[in-house]
């Protein structure tokens, strides 16, 4: 059997959606899955669209996930250059070879009569098709024109009559009437090829055998095959993707917000979460697993387990499995992790170790972070009736009173070490002939000024540290007066 080959090709539009990165994700996974191989291609034909350090973005992206590609503009292969302007030259000649077989003409319209043409078939209620007003043109006219330095683009002669089909792996046989398809601009006037050309001339000369790619090609595609059998090409095989929506009726689009990889990784997600999320957008393994490495979607990965209807892209759903992999990390990695968001929410100096006990089960993703410890930099203005607390039993007078045995107590501690805290707390409990939860939560509160913190009181004292716990408890306590 031929050796799979497929691609990526996205344009450079400095932003990495999530729908692009999937569309990227189940290339490489196809490719692999069948020892193929993955290119990256750059399709950079629209130049007004530049945006510096886009490319840059796409690279970056791919590897920090572990999408390495096996050819590309920065490693080169057998079918370069891998940027579409870089090949610019090598198009026009294959657009003059459609030219001399009739399956392409000049068109030298203007915009302007363009527009007006185009203005005249709305006002008639028809959808606007060029009408090939050109390719009646002699070759002495065109050359004329040429010769004026006139400018021109190069059409596709798409046949009037008869009908075009091609088979999609996922959607099966499309056929569409010749009638329908528009004589697309195959080359600009500025000699840049158009995405409808150059995805046709590059997917050939590349050899790619597996066409996957969005749905809102699928129309365009049999124009495509229009020109694979002009050429005499063989055709690859289509998978059209389903695209990712925000609900029901909208699609996941950069407005939005959020609808991008680098918006979720500053959140704080997990690339290992994120990529194994977007894998599951439009594709099952057909069985009840949810969590995969790359490595693992590399095995599974099958075009049966493809939908055929939309994927909505769920943020509750991300965030869940997002939070596993975090639970899942190792202390020391939840702490690397985890650092630059101590920083932000100024608990930099206190116990790594700690943190990471009272945090890691809880947090879902490292943004929320600092909103989770916020109390531990700044004591909020609470009020007296956080103390009262059924289930510890405890209220204001209670509170006083625990309060009055604890601050000497620990103010006479020099150990501020876990065990000692706890001794010293859970014997005072004890020696009263209280539940440890009578006790422990006027501390806490004190502490923390706030009901639901992570982590239980010798948690947060060790956090604060002596003098802080002590300044806090007091305060509490003069609260209580
Ligand atoms: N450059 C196109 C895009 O970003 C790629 C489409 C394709 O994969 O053929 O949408």
């Amino acid at each position: 059997m031929k050796e799979v080959r497929t691609r990526f090709a996205p344009s450079p539009t400095g932003y990495m959606h999530i729908g692009n990165l999937r569309s990227g994700l189940y290339a490489y996974l196809f490719a692999k899955h069948n020892h193929g191989k993955f290119l990256l291609r750059i399709e950079d034909t629209d130049q007004e669209r530049f945006i510096e350090g886009a490319t840059e973005l796409i690279y970056r992206t791919l590897k920090d996930v572990g999408m390495n590609w096996d050819e590309g503009p920065d490693i080169g292969g057998a079918f370069g250059p891998y940027v579409q302007s870089e090949r610019k030259s090598l198009y026009l000649p294959y657009a003059e070879q459609l030219i001399k077989s009739g399956h392409a003409y000049r068109c030298f319209c203007t915009k302007e009569e363009l527009d007006a043409r185009r203005a005249a078939a709305t006002a008639k209620g028809e959808t606007f098709k060029y009408d090939k007003h050109c390719l009646a043109m002699s070759e002495a006219e065109q050359q004329r024109r040429m010769a004026e330095g006139q400018p021109y683009v190069i059409r596709q002669n798409v046949p009037t009559e008869g009908t075009t089909s091609f088979t999609d792996l996922i959607f099966g046989t499309i056929t569409v009437n010749n009638s329908e398809l528009d004589d697309n601009v195959l080359i600009k006037a500025d000699g840049m090829p158009t995405y409808n050309f150059a995805n046709v001339v590059d997917d050939h000369l590349m050899a790619i055998t597996h066409v996957m790619r969005g749905m809102e090609y699928l129309a365009s595609t049999p124009k495509y095959n229009l020109l694979y059998e002009a050429f005499g090409w063989e055709i690859p095989q289509y998978i059209h993707m389903t695209p990712i929506m925000r609900d029901a009726q909208h699609k996941l689009s950069k407005r939005d917000g959020d609808a991008s990889y680098a918006d979720f990784i500053d959140k704080g997600y997990l690339k290992e979460a994120l990529l194994n999320y977007v894998a599951l957008l439009g594709w099952n393994p057909g069985d009840e697993r949810e969590f995969f490495t790359l490595q693992e979607l590399c095995g599974a990965f099958d075009v049966s387990g493809m939908s055929k209807s939309p994927a909505i892209f769920d943020v509750n759903k991300l965030t869940w499995m997002n939070a596993e992999y975090i639970r899942r990390l190792t202390p020391e990695a939840f702490t690397a992790h985890a650092r630059p968001w101590y920083k932000k929410a100024g608990v930099d100096g206190m116990d790594e170790d700690v943190l990471c006990r009272i945090l890691q089960p809880r947090v879902e993703y490292f943004a929320d972070l600092p909103d989770r410890v916020d109390f531990l930099t700044a004591l909020p203005d609470y009020d007296i009736e956080l103390f009262t607390n059924k289930k510890s039993k405890t209220d204001a007078a209670v509170s006083a009173q625990v309060l009055d045995m604890v601050i000497p107590a620990l103010e006479g501690l020099s150990d501020w070490s876990e065990t000692a805290l706890h001794d010293l707390l859970i014997g005072m409990a004890e020696a009263q002939g209280m539940k440890n939860g009578t006790l422990l939560w006027p501390v806490r509160i004190a502490m923390a000024g706030k009901t639901v913190t992570p982590g239980g009181a010798i948690e947060i004292a060790l956090l604060l540290g002596k003098a802080e716990t002590l300044r806090r408890l007091k305060l509490g306590r003069e609260k209580l007066c």
